[in-house]
């Protein structure tokens, strides 16, 4: 890789963030290579489990294929599960059912998922089946979004390392710069759509270090 002859070392910083539309369309691209499928046969509003046969594996493949597309760091919990664990079970879950609390932060945390499909009495295992391609270019711009806005201490923008392509340094004066994790992105907007509904996670700082059950 060369910087184009580039005179700054910031000018070498790396690229504005791609525009929505071929966003869209990478995560096309790679929902359809990691499900043996042509693009042409996934949407956004595909669903991932069902509809277009998505496995676990598959999910797994699909985040890690993103992250190394995108250069990004997406959470690995999916809403519902992250929910449970910042505002409490009975908060989000009752009996096995998404309680209407947990139905309505779901509904303002995913905007792209029809609000029909968000049916009452959903049961636990029924969300996954929610889930569509359009979730992923959701979360893959905000963590692009996040990305964009890094900046070193002395101000310098972020730049790829050669040969280290999840790491960025600062194209400035060389410090290791952190991408940005996708779970706490997820946890901020939990939180966000939380206080839209006087909903607020429960001694989070003390319970955000024990492990899940
Ligand atoms: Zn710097």
């Amino acid at each position: 890789m060369n910087n184009e002859g580039s005179s700054s070392l910031t000018g070498q910083a790396q690229a504005a963030a791609p525009d929505a539309a071929t966003v869209e369309k990478r995560v096309i691209e790679i929902v359809a290579r990691c499900l043996d499928r042509k693009p042409s046969e996934v949407g956004l509003d595909s669903r991932l489990w069902g509809e277009l046969s998505a496995e676990s594996l598959d999910m797994l493949d699909i985040v890690y294929s993103l992250e190394r597309a995108f250069i990004i760091r997406l959470p690995r919990l999916n809403l519902l599960q992250r929910a449970r664990e910042l505002f409490g079970e009975d908060t989000v879950v009752a009996d096995g059912v998404i309680t209407p609390a947990g139905l309505e932060l779901m509904r303002l945390s995913m905007p792209e998922i029809p609000a029909a499909s968000l049916t009452p009495n959903m049961g636990i295992q029924e969300f996954r089946y929610i889930i569509t391609v359009e979730s992923f270019v959701r979360v893959v711009h905000r963590c692009l979004e996040a990305k964009a806005r890094i900046r070193c201490a002395c101000g310098g923008l972020p730049a790829p390392v050669p040969d280290s392509p999840m790491e960025l340094r600062c194209a400035a004066c060389g410090a290791p710069l952190e991408l940005p994790s996708g779970e706490q992105l997820l946890v901020d907007d939990l939180v966000q759509a939380g206080k839209a509904l006087n909903l607020h996670p429960p001694g989070f700082a003390e319970t955000a270090a024990v492990p899940l059950k």
